[in-house]
């Protein structure tokens, strides 16, 4: 019997509805496997905004640090649109990244065999289902190097932003993810552009010395442009992807529109140690908000990831997502994900038909 105390982020939006069901299957979970998982509920964005002032409250933080991990739903919404950038909902989610030292995203971009039709892509190149994990670097490169602005004389201004990568931080990256390959088919597409950036050709020489301690997994770099390609042409030749912070940020987007269901897909953010972040890629959704009409399955999955990465209850998860194909393969869907055959369900239904499937695994 495991005892792991979880922070609890709803947000805004769908984000309360979401969670409350993916609550419900870690109870389920709970009471299936005999682990006791104590839920300590924060605000973050838009409600933390208006009850505190601020999208990430001190307490809110502090609560994260001393919990095993945060699940957290989505932030966000037309009323606080308007407000500057650091003061708007999402600064929260930088923050809470930032501050818990979360410097690795996973994203899993999986198609069941049940929702094959929802992909964009024609049915050859999907027909024997997709499952990527993507790795991104979290809190380096561009998106936090030295960036200013400064007159360029008779051409007016000039802008720039810094890519810029340390050994240190490239060879923890790239350690997590020959991990996660271990742990799945023992392949790692690293990609860079080597041919053009400096700060790649670092990344590349770092890839291949931390190789060395993983002989069985099979290791390819790819240059970024080709891996766009590839990976609608034919995405099923990749098992772990791992890359920088601008590079992973549009291609694990890319990697999550192939499966053409975006309330299907988890996220975990780690660092060091064994606390992660866990939540659905979508955001708040603030269209379908309160109608019970969201698709819980990324946050339920997200859920999943936690108990595998963070709880290391391999088991467990395995039976979360069991439990959510054999609820896809009898016909259920979400809105979001229904064709015409479909039996149509809300949120909560979908949260229940989940739960009785794990009770019956
Ligand atoms: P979104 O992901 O919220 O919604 C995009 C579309 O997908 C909408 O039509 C929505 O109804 C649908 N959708 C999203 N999740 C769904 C689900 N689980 N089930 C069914 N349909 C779903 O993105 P957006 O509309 O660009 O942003 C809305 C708000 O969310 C904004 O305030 C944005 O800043 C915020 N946001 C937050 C996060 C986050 O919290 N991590 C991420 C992205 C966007």
């Amino acid at each position: 019997m495991g005892k792991f105390n979880i922070a609890v982020l709803p947000g805004d939006g769908i984000g309360p509805e979401v969670v409350n069901e993916a609550i419900g299957v870690l109870n389920t979970v709970g009471s299936k496997f005999n682990h006791e998982f104590i839920l300590k509920e924060g605000a973050i964005g838009g409600c933390a905004i208006d009850t505190f002032g601020e999208p990430l409250p001190a307490k809110t933080l502090d609560l994260c640090k001393s919990c095993d991990a945060v699940l957290l739903g989505a932030v966000g919404g037309y009323k606080w649109d308007n407000l500057p950038g650091d003061k708007r909902p999402e600064a929260g989610l930088l923050g809470i990244r930032a501050g818990l030292g979360l410097y690795a995203n996973l994203r899993p971009a999986v198609i069941y065999s049940a929702l094959k039709d929802a992909s964009p892509l024609r049915s050859d190149i999907v027909k024997d289902g997709i499952d990527i994990m993507v790795v991104r670097e979290l809190t380096g490169g561009m998106y936090f190097g030295e960036k200013g602005r400064v007159d360029a004389g008779d051409m007016g201004q000039a802008a720039y932003d810094t890519e810029k990568y340390t050994t240190f931080e490239v060879e923890r990256i790239a350690r997590l993810a020959f991990e996660a390959a271990m742990k799945r088919k023992k392949r790692l597409t690293s990609v860079d552009k080597a041919n053009v950036l400096e700060s790649s050709r670092l990344w590349r020489e770092v890839v291949v010395k931390v190789a060395k301690d993983y002989p069985e997994v099979e290791l390819n770099h790819m240059y970024v442009d080709n891996a766009a390609m590839q990976l609608v042409r034919n995405p099923m030749q990749f098992d772990v992807i791992v890359t920088s912070n601008m590079f992973g940020d549009i291609l694990s987007d890319e990697a999550s529109m192939i499966t053409g269901s975006i309330g299907m897909l988890p996220s975990a953010s780690l660092g060091q140690g064994s606390l992660g972040l866990y939540e659905p890629i979508h955001g708040s959704a603030p269209d379908i908000a309160g109608q019970d009409k969201a698709n819980p399955i990324a946050t339920i999955l997200s859920v999943g990831m936690m108990l595998k990465y963070s709880f290391g209850l391999e088991e467990e998860s395995n039976a979360i997502e069991r439990a959510v194909e054999n609820v896809l393969n009898s016909g259920f869907r979400t809105a979001d994900i229904a064709s015409q055959d479909s039996k149509v369900v809300g949120t909560k239904e979908m949260g229940k038909l989940i739960k009785e499937e794990i009770e019956k695994i």
